[in-house]
């Protein structure tokens, strides 16, 4: 069996071509001939857009609409909302609860994998991807993301390294690969310590390679000649609600101006664009931050429905890999239940993440006796808060016994809870979850989309829509 075909547990084999024919049959009676899925599957999108929000599950979605609703009005709906076409079992092969490696892999490549996986299948060997599969068939390609750009997801579309954390390896592969836009965050891996990045060989990994580099948002904006490399920042890019608007575009900004370029060049094109930061404030558990990334992912999402309602040929996908953080809607801070108390129009009355409070905090300590009016003035500037007595109190403890890293932990956790409590949420992990992840398509080829899919199948039913030959581009990877 070839190596796509990997781990056969698909339930969509009836849809796709090239598959044999008793499990054609087989799958016949529940996917019968004539259905809008079929159909679909015979469409040849010209342009594919392929958003992945990391680490969003349905509740951020909502809590999103919701505060949208707040802000405008009840019939107030998300850019992608009427685009809905199902949902998708994120598990990997060896943990029902997927990272984005293994998740951002089986969408690239169809082959659902590890828990790590970039671009390689559970025996650790590479795998050809939809990417490199449209660049083989002529199409313009591009990769976006508002995490670092050798991050796993954008990283499982166009390198093949075992393990994630190979970051330098991806950031040297995404160079060779003949993808015309790369834009994000993550320029430490282009270049050596003496240039202001971490690569270990003191490589800098651009010169040399074609790309026209650009470090600014005004940059971007003028630049006009494919390939270009766009690195914002040296790690992730900020989050929406610390950006600073002159130094590091938005995911709306990038993703226009990534499709003003492609349309311009008049080939058929693929672009992927992850949301990668919604991921990270779920972690963190930072309901402000996650809230203000999600919504920025909506205005990305509308920039480009807008582009694709210009024309008939494009297919919109987009989809998260995973859950992260456990986010409820309608958290128990009082027992009791949730007490039908929930309302996000408190949250975006802070201005800041908690990780840019974490980084000023490690300036004022260096001066202890800044850090409590500094707290305090930051709780109440930028997060609304001013401490209650028994917060006081136990600053003041910290203080007293200068335990500065004690009172920073504290401070985060403190938070944590009163940004969400304000709006009756709720983490209930710091990591990744298991939940199915909302899905949507328009456009040709969309309706192939329908129903509950395994994230393997959505790659699958991709690279059919987009007449992408994996199995080839498998054997070039192995010669
Ligand atoms: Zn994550």
């Amino acid at each position: 069996m070839p190596d796509n075909t990997d781990h056969f547990d698909s339930t969509l084999q009836g849809r796709l071509p090239r598959v044999a024919v008793l499990l054609a049959l087989m799958f016949a009676v529940m996917l019968p001939q004539g259905t809008a899925a079929q159909d679909a599957l015979k469409e040849r999108p010209r342009g594919v857009i392929f958003f992945i929000a990391d680490g969003t599950g349905p509740a951020t979605y909502t809590v999103a609409r919701d505060y949208l609703r707040g802000q405008n009005g009840p019939g107030t709906t998300l850019s992608m909302d009427l685009d809905q076409k199902g949902s998708v079992m994120t598990h990997a092969v060896d943990s029902r609860i997927t990272d984005s490696a293994s998740s951002a892999t089986a969408y690239a490549t169809g082959v659902k994998t590890y828990n790590g996986a970039i671009g390689m299948n559970p025996d650790r060997r590479p795998i050809g991807t939809v990417l490199e599969a449209a660049e083989t068939n002529g199409w313009n390609t591009a990769l976006i993301s508002t995490a670092r750009i050798t991050h796993a997801t954008p990283a499982a579309f166009s390198a093949h390294v075992p393990l994630r954390a190979q970051e330098e390896d991806v950031a040297r592969q995404q160079l060779g690969k003949g993808i015309e836009i790369l834009l994000g965050g993550g320029r430490s891996f282009f270049f050596g310590p003496e240039e202001g990045g971490r690569r270990g060989d003191s490589t800098n990994v651009v010169e040399g390679s074609g790309y026209h580099l650009v470090s600014t948002r005004d940059d971007l904006l003028a630049a006009t000649r494919f390939p270009v490399l766009g690195l914002f920042s040296n790690e992730h890019m900020a989050y929406e609600v610390d950006r600073r608007h002159t130094q590091e575009p938005s995911i709306a900004e990038m993703t226009s101006w990534a499709l003003e370029r492609l349309e311009a060049a008049g080939e058929p094109f693929f672009i992927m664009i992850e949301a990668g930061r919604i991921d990270h404030a779920g972690h963190n558990r930072d309901i402000v931050a996650h809230l203000a990334d999600m919504l920025a992912y909506d205005d990305a999402y509308r920039a480009a429905a807008a582009f694709a309602s210009s024309r008939d040929d494009i297919l919109l996908l987009a989809t998260s890999d995973h859950e992260t953080g456990g986010l409820t809607l309608g958290g128990e801070w009082e027992g009791g239940g949730s007490g039908y108390r929930y309302d996000p129009a408190p949250i975006l009355g802070a201005q800041s993440s908690i990780e840019r409070f974490s980084r000023q905090y490690r300036e004022w300590i260096a001066s202890p006796e800044t850090v409590r009016m500094n707290v305090t003035g930051t709780l109440e500037a930028d997060f609304g808060f001013t401490l209650g007595e028994s917060d006081t109190f136990w600053m003041d403890r910290f203080l007293a016994t200068r335990n500065l890293d004690g009172l920073g932990a504290w401070l985060e956790d403190l938070l944590r809870d009163r940004t969400a409590q304000r709006a009756a949420v709720h983490w209930s992990t710091s990591g990744h979850t298991a939940v199915d992840v909302p899905l949507y398509a328009r456009g040709p080829g969309a309706d192939a989309f329908t129903g509950s899919l395994d994230n393997q199948d959505v790659g699958r039913i991709l690279s059919a829509l987009m007449d992408a030959d994996l199995e080839a581009e498998t054997k070039k990877l192995r010669r």
